[in-house]
């Protein structure tokens, strides 16, 4: 009786969580009990059980209630004698089950990297425009299958999901195949081994720990930057790796080229590989990240309510970066639960003043067309003057172009800034350089750092 149910409950899970996910975390589970409200379901490993129990017990909850089981609590129970479920499966799903054991092994001491946080996987990562390349390239990388490119080279202004991609890529290869040596760790953490190494007189294990890995992830790898001999040890483990056809990838807050104090062959090789960034947040995309994490609160919380329109204005006013709106919204519902509130555009206001305040920075024109006058080093005077020559006409349309995108002003406004000019050639400046983003690289490249300029 238990095994129908379960096993209709799992047609529709095969369904909403994807094939891969199914195999990994859905089949090798055994529902065991089903009795007072409550089902029992045992798992192969403490990972398993508590990766399963964040990420999927709700929708396996629903599923159950919907083929008729009426259950309240769904609960992850590792058997102790492991033998019995294990022989029980069937043989494709034996190696799925024993896969979250590997992804802990480098807690276990095995490879010196960081702890991977469970819950940033592809599974929680929104993608929107600002981040759909970059997102695209660590699913490729994920999948593992042949190296195209190397490194893969993610970088991006604080909070914009670097480090999400990063434990999502990680994670997902570690399950896709448990013997994979994957290491993942912060720059700076590769530089306090390398000194400890260097300390206890063991740099050659150090080189060759990290020569053995199969994929090497490092984070944040900005904060090598001016250092010299960790560079330079980096640079030797780097090329080490890449000679072999392993798989790297970087993270940095910034492009390679832009990273000051790294040395010259460093930034060359970073940027032999592929180079994507993730752009600051849109509307859209705030807003998604906001409804997903909305859900998972609201499960959390029964009691809280949320009216509508609160996560439309969190999204339009705080854009700064994802943690801070990640912050707010802990807020507001750590608030409401407490007093027993609905979440109201009034309760939102109240309760996140100070951030509200710190993100009501806006851009002005101005500050623009100085910005982008001293970028392209034309007078600012030049910028809303008459000259039409191409050094001074790129350069204004760059600075129309972002007046439009991080200012509210409306086209008529914005020309009038410009000298006064008119409406529709503001718009043609607008659009010159939206088409050239796509086709001229070097502009792309401008238009991005100016843009990060401003809005920092
Ligand atoms: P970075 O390393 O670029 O500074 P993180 O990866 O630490 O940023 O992201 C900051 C927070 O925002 C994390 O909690 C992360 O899960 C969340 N976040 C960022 N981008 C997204 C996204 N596209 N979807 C879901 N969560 C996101
Ligand atoms: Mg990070």
């Amino acid at each position: 009786m238990i095994e129908k149910t379960w096993g209709q409950a799992q047609d529709e899970l095969r369904k909403t969580v994807g094939k891969n996910a199914f195999a990994s975390w859905i089949e090798p589970l055994t529902l065991v009990s089903l009795d007072a409200g409550t089902a029992r379901f045992d798992v192969p490993t403490n990972f398993m059980r508590d990766w399963v129990s964040r990420n999927y017990s709700e929708q396996i909850r629903l599923h159950l209630a919907k083929v008729g089981a009426e259950v309240e609590r769904v609960d992850f129970v590792v058997p102790k004698a492991r033998a019995v479920p294990i022989a029980k499966v069937a043989p494709a799903t034996r190696k799925a089950a024993s896969r979250p054991q590997a992804a802990q092994r480098s807690e276990e001491g095995d490879l010196p990297g960081a702890a991977l946080d469970s819950r940033f996987t592809f599974d929680s990562f929104v993608v929107g425009k600002p981040n759909e390349l970059a997102h695209a390239a660590a699913r490729r990388v994920a999948e593992g299958g042949p190296v195209t490119f190397n490194p893969l080279f993610l970088y991006g202004g604080v909070g914009l999901g670097k480090t999400h991609l990063m434990h999502a890529i990680a994670q997902e290869m570690q399950a896709r195949d448990p013997e994979l040596r994957v290491l993942y760790l912060s720059a700076e953490q590769f530089m306090y081994r390398f000194i400890q190494a260097l300390r206890d007189k063991q740099i050659m294990d150090f080189k060759e720990l990290f020569r053995s890995v199969d994929v090497l992830m490092v984070d944040d790898v900005q904060f090598i930057a001016g250092k010299e001999s960790t560079q330079e040890e980096f640079f030797h483990t780097f090329n080490a790796l890449i000679d072999q056809n392993k798989r790297i990838v970087i993270s940095a807050d910034r492009a390679p080229g832009e990273i000051k104090d790294l040395e010259e062959r460093i930034k060359s090789r970073l940027q032999c590989g592929l180079v994507v960034d993730l752009h600051p947040t849109d509307y859209e995309l705030r807003l998604g990240i906001l409804q997903q994490k909305a859900e998972t609160y609201l499960a959390l919380h029964p009691g809280v309510k949320l009216a509508g329109g609160v996560l439309e204005f969190l999204s339009h006013r705080i854009t700064t970066n994802v943690r801070v709106l990640e912050g707010a919204l802990t807020r507001l519902f750590a608030f409401a639960s407490l007093v027993g509130k609905e979440i109201t555009l009034d309760l939102a206001q109240d309760c996140l003043a100070d951030i509200l305040r710190a993100s009501d920075r806006k851009i002005t024109i101005e500050e623009i067309q100085r910005k982008v006058s001293e970028h392209f080093n034309i007078r600012l005077s030049d910028m809303i003057g008459p000259k039409r020559t191409r050094t001074i006409a790129r350069p204004r349309q760059v600075a129309m172009y972002l007046a439009k995108q991080l200012t509210t002003r409306s086209l008529p406004e914005i020309g009038r800034r410009f000298g006064g000019r008119d409406h529709t050639t503001i718009m043609h400046g607008v659009r010159v350089i939206e088409e050239m983003r796509g086709t001229d690289h070097q502009l792309a490249e401008d238009v991005d750092l100016l843009r990060r300029l401003l809005e920092s």
